[in-house]
């Protein structure tokens, strides 16, 4: 029988992480848990631990915690604790780690996401914030690592499984002639364009079909969710800005499609389910149960697609023109989106001044060469300043 393969769960107190832990435990005796991590929910991240009994949790938003190390002795729990982002890295990094599930929410991802490539890890990215940023030096460490990247979003696992695959089983774009991303259109496809000054974090976080994380439930409202993913789609798959597009399908049961040259369209459907793609990639290139239900279409009945709205959805734009600019312009972009959303959550602004804060951020931030770790976490910082200055303006102006 195989060794059991060394997990490491980035963000494991979030939506994914509970996902992901979910599939592993129906699979105990495939895999062993090597570290999990939180940001600062420590008493879930112990709860977890005590479960688990993972040989390493990391708590990256505080540099101690007495109680928390107190509470796991107490369990007879074994579990060591580590600290900061240095604590994030050392795990992602490990020689003793095999798999990365990397799903810490946002540029905070970035640096133990980059690690785990580095070394070489099978990298499972949901954290497609670190990939947008990074973009083309992301993709050189993957390569220069030897490492494997398997998506997890999931529209790139859709794509990733209807791609064709080389002598070496590696997904290619050799015959294809489009990717195209579904979308739900999120809680605001239909509600009159008027309203969506005047909704709240709330019913923007009330996605249809699925439950997720707060801010990628606000990247879905506002759509900068898919303009993230059509670049996170250009990278993963090598694909031209203009080859990849976006339908709107309310249902969430077609994930995604690939067109190829003959005219086929070859789509992955399930239910709207996240412990699909995560048992996916956790299996690669075998299969196993994800303990989702089985996909009733006939009780669905209807299937329906449109094309996105660019005045519902203006964000979106936004993304393709990032992509289109190059450089630093998508972690501009992402940045930008991280203040501008954070700042709705926290009441601060409109849903409808998102747009704006990130429009005003990307014409008054210089775009440079990303060509180095330095020049992105440059373009990032000033991003952020640059959009929280937009967002107190916006205050001031609305008081
Ligand atoms: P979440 O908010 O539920 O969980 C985020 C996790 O990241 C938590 O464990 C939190 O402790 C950790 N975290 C937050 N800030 C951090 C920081 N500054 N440093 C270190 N750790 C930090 O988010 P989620 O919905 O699970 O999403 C995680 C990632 O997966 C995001 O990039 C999201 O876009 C992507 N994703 C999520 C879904 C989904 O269905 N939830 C689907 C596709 C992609
Ligand atoms: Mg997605």
């Amino acid at each position: 029988m195989t060794r059991p393969l060394s997990l490491c769960v980035l963000g494991a107190t979030g939506s994914i992480g509970a996902s992901t832990l979910d599939v592993v435990a129906r699979h105990a005796e495939r895999f062993s848990l090597f570290a999990l991590t939180a940001n600062g929910s420590s008493e879930r991240l112990v709860e977890l631990c005590v479960k688990h009994r993972p040989r390493y949790a990391v708590l990256s938003g505080c540099s101690s915690d007495e109680p928390a190390a107190r509470q796991l002795r107490q369990a007879g729990c074994k579990t060591e604790l580590l600290f900061g982002q240095a604590g994030l890295v050392a795990v992602a990094a490990a020689p003793e780690c095999d798999v990365v599930m990397a799903a810490i929410v946002g540029a905070a991802g970035l640096a133990p996401s980059l690690a785990a490539a580095r070394a070489g890890k099978r990298v499972l990215l949901a954290n497609k914030e670190a990939l947008v940023m990074a973009g083309a030096l992301f993709m050189q460490a993957v390569r220069d690592g030897g490492a494997q990247l398997l998506p997890i979003d999931s529209e790139h696992n859709a794509v990733f499984q209807c791609l064709p695959r080389d002598a070496a089983g590696r997904a290619h774009t050799g015959e294809v002639r489009r990717i195209v991303l579904t979308a739900s259109g999120g809680p605001f496809r239909a509600v009159p364009l008027e309203r969506l000054a005047v909704v709240t974090p709330e019913e923007a976080c009330a996605h249809p079909n699925w439950v997720m994380g707060r801010k990628i439930s606000v990247d879905s409202a506002t759509m900068m969710n898919k303009g993230l993913e059509v670049i996170e789609a250009c990278l993963l798959f090598g694909a031209t800005p203009g080859s990849v597009e976006v339908l709107i399908h309310p249902q969430s049961i077609v994930h995604s499609l690939v067109e190829y040259v003959d005219g086929t369209l070859l789509a992955q459907l399930s239910n709207p389910d996240m412990r699909i793609p995560i048992a996916h990639a956790l299996a690669f290139p075998q299969r196993f149960e994800s303990g989702a239900r089985a996909l009733d279409l006939a009780a669905i009945g209807q299937l329906s697609f449109e094309r996105p709205d660019a005045r519902r959805f203006p964000c979106l734009g936004l993304a393709y023109a990032a992509l289109r600019s190059g450089g630093t312009a998508p972690a501009i972009l992402n940045a930008a989106n991280e203040i501008a959303v954070a700042a709705f959550l926290a009441r601060r602004i409109r849903f409808s001044d998102i747009f704006m804060v990130i429009e005003a951020t990307l014409s008054g931030v210089a775009c440079t060469p990303a060509d180095d770790l330095d020049a992105v976490l440059a373009a990032d910082a000033a991003a952020r300043a640059a959009a929280a200055r937009c967002v107190a303006q916006t205050t001031e102006r609305a008081a």
